[in-house]
């Protein structure tokens, strides 16, 4: 029982580490937040980068009205 908590924590830890590092595609010229599938994110290469979400909105980012960032 001990042994199946400590995974159940294990899995619970490593959702919640990969979810907030989920990354998102930042237009660093105008501040839209894409998600990494959003058709305008595939567009941008030259302005943008991917960084954290949580990264993204502390630099200012606006979420994308197509994909909401
Ligand atoms: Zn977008």
């Amino acid at each position: 029982m001990q042994k199946f908590l400590s995974t159940l924590f294990t899995i619970i830890i490593f959702t919640t580490l990969s979810a907030t590092a989920e990354p998102v595609v930042y237009n660093t010229v105008t501040g839209k937040v894409h998600k990494p599938a959003c058709a305008s994110a595939k567009k941008c290469t030259k302005n943008c980068i991917k960084i954290e979400r949580k990264d993204a909105y502390n630099k200012g980012g606006v979420p994308c009205k197509q994909c909401g960032g």
